[in-house]
C-alpha cells in the first residue's frame, strides 16, 4: 500500500446534490489536502449510484430513457464536486460496463457465502425495504415517510451470509482495526451488530428491471449492497488488478445513516472475498436548518448552491469546515451564516488588508522562516483524530492573536520613534501569518493562495479589493 485511498460515498442519482454530500465531499477533501502536505500520493474516489427501481420510476414519469435520465443526473454531481473545489483522481458509475462485470465477478468469489431463501413480511414500495413485523405495528401499518400502507410480499431472494464474519468484523472494529469515528458511533454499531440479520442481496426481475443481473439466475438482479458497495474496489480495478498499492483504504467518509451498511455488510464482503479491512470509518452528521431536520414537507431545503451564490465558494467551506462539527449534526441559518461572513471580513479580510498596507508604507520585504509554529502539535492533533473544526479553530485564534499583536505593536506609530523596530514587528506579523496561512490552505485553498501572493511579492501591496468585501 503506497498510495492512501479516501472514499466518499456514492449518492443516489434520483435527486440533486444536498447539503449531506458537501460535507462528505469537504471533509475527504479537507483529509487530502492534509494528507498531500505530509507528501503523501492520495487516491480519492467519488461517483454515483445508479440503479434501482425508484430511478427507473422516475425516468419513466420523466419520459426519459432511463440511461440518459443517470447520464444527467451522475454529470450533476461531477459538476457539483468540482464547484466545491474538490478534486478526486477516480470516479465511478454503477452502470459502468467494466463496474457491472466487476460486481458479477465478485458475487461468484463470494458464491460459498450466498443461499438462497424466500422471504415473507411487511413491505414498504416507496423506501423498497422489508419492515419488521414490530416496525409495522409501531406505524400502524403505514409507512410514516411515504404515508402509504405497507404491502405484504413474498418472494425469493439471494442472502450474504453476514454471519460467517459477525466474530471477525466485531474483533475488528473492538480493536480499532477498523476504526470508526466518532467513538460514540462505533459503540452505537457495536450493539446493533450482534441482532444483525443475513442480508437480501437480490430482487426478483420483475420487481427491479433497472440492475446488474446475478450471475447463473436470470430471474435474478442485484440489489443495491455488492452492486453499490463494491464500487470502493471496483474502481480500483478488482477484481482483474492487483489493487494491494491503494486498497485498504485509509478513510472512508459517509454520513451517519449509512454506518451499518459500510460497518457490517461491507467487511462481510471485504472479508469473504479475502480482502482487507478498511482503516477508518469517519462518520459525519446531517446539516439542520434553524434547528430543524431538512425536508420537503416543511419546505425547509436549502441547497447548497443558494448558500454559495451568496458570497462565494469561500465563505461556504468556512462555515461548513469550521462552523460545522465534523463528527456532529451542525446546523445552518442564514444569521449564523452572515456572522461567519463577517469573520472572515473582520479578522482576516482586514488583517491582510492592514498588514499589506503597513508592509508597503514601510517597505517591508519577506522572508522565510524556518521556526515550527508552538500551535502545530495542537493542531496536528485535532487534525489526526478527525476533528477538523477544532483544528481550524486553532488557526484562527492565531489569526485573531495576530490582530490582537497588530494593536499592542501599533507598528504604524512605532514607524514615526523607531522604523526598525517597526519592520521587526511587521516582518514577525507576515510570517506568522503565512506560517497560519500554509494550513489555511487545506480549508480555504483559494483565498490562501491569494494572501500567499500578496505577501510574498516582490514588493508587497494591499489587494485592491478587500478579500472579503461588505455590501
Ligand atoms: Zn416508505
Amino acid at each position: 500500500m503506497n498510495k492512501s485511498y479516501i472514499t466518499t460515498a456514492i449518492p443516489y442519482v434520483n435527486g440533486k446534490p444536498h447539503l449531506g454530500h458537501a460535507m462528505d465531499y469537504l471533509l475527504a477533501d479537507v483529509l487530502r489536502r492534509y494528507m498531500m502536505m505530509q507528501g503523501k500520493e492520495i487516491r480519492l474516489q467519488a461517483g454515483t449510484d445508479e440503479h434501482g427501481s425508484k430511478i427507473f420510476k422516475k425516468a419513466a414519469e420523466s419520459n426519459v430513457p432511463v440511461q440518459d435520465y443517470v447520464d444527467e443526473n451522475s454529470q450533476k454531481f461531477q459538476d457539483f464536486i468540482h464547484s466545491l473545489d474538490v478534486e478526486y483522481t477516480d470516479f465511478v458509475r454503477t452502470t459502468d460496463a467494466d463496474h457491472e462485470r466487476r460486481c458479477q465477478e465478485i458475487w461468484e468469489k463470494l458464491s460459498n457465502h450466498i443461499y438462497k431463501d424466500s422471504y415473507e413480511g411487511w413491505y414498504c414500495e416507496g423506501c423498497e425495504r422489508y419492515v419488521t413485523d414490530k416496525e409495522h405495528d409501531e406505524n400502524n401499518g403505514n409507512c410514516p415517510d411515504h404515508q402509504k400502507p405497507y404491502v405484504k410480499l413474498s418472494e425469493e431472494n439471494y442472502y450474504l451470509r453476514i454471519s460467517d464474519f459477525k466474530d471477525e468484523i466485531r474483533e475488528a472494529i473492538e480493536n480499532d482495526k477498523l476504526k470508526i469515528t466518532p467513538t460514540f458511533r462505533k459503540k452505537e454499531f457495536l450493539n446493533l451488530l450482534a441482532d444483525m440479520p443475513d442480508v437480501s442481496i437480490s430482487r426478483p426481475k420483475e420487481q427491479v428491471q433497472w440492475g446488474v443481473p446475478v450471475p447463473g439466475d436470470d430471474s435474478q438482479v442485484m440489489y443495491v449492497w455488492i452492486d453499490a458497495l463494491s464500487n470502493y474496489i471496483t474502481v480500483l480495478g478488482y477484481p482483474d488488478n492487483d489493487i494491494s498499492d491503494s486498497w485498504p483504504a485509509t478513510t472512508q467518509i459517509i454520513g451517519k445513516d449509512i454506518l451499518r451498511f459500510h460497518a457490517g455488510i461491507w467487511p462481510a464482503i471485504l472479508l469473504g472475498l479475502g480482502l482487507e479491512l478498511p482503516r477508518n470509518i469517519l462518520t459525519h452528521g446531517f446539516i439542520n436548518v434553524d434547528g430543524q431536520k431538512m425536508s420537503k414537507s416543511i419546505g425547509n431545503v436549502i441547497a447548497p448552491e443558494e448558500i454559495i451564490s451568496k458570497h462565494g465558494l469561500t465563505p461556504f467551506r468556512y462555515y461548513f469546515l469550521r462552523h460545522v462539527s465534523t463528527i456532529d449534526d451542525g446546523d445552518f441559518t442564514w444569521d449564523k451564516y452572515e456572522a461567519a461572513y463577517n469573520e472572515l471580513a473582520n479578522d482576516l479580510g482586514n488583517l491582510v488588508q492592514r498588514l499589506a498596507t503597513l508592509c508597503a508604507k514601510n517597505q517591508v520585504e519577506y522572508a522565510a522562516s524556518e521556526a515550527t509554529p508552538e500551535w502545530l502539535a495542537d493542531f496536528e492533533n485535532h487534525m489526526n483524530n478527525y476533528e477538523f473544526n477544532a483544528a481550524f479553530d486553532i488557526l484562527w485564534e492565531q489569526i485573531q492573536a495576530i490582530n490582537k499583536d497588530l494593536e499592542e505593536n501599533k507598528p504604524w506609530s512605532l514607524a514615526k520613534t523607531d522604523p526598525k523596530q517597526a519592520k521587526l514587528v511587521l516582518l514577525k506579523e507576515i510570517q506568522w501569518l503565512l506560517a497560519i496561512n500554509k494550513y489555511l490552505a487545506i480549508f480555504i485553498p483559494d483565498t490562501a493562495k491569494k494572501i500567499e501572493e500578496v505577501f510574498t511579492a516582490e514588493q508587497i501591496a494591499a489587494p485592491k479589493t478587500p478579500l472579503f468585501p461588505k455590501n
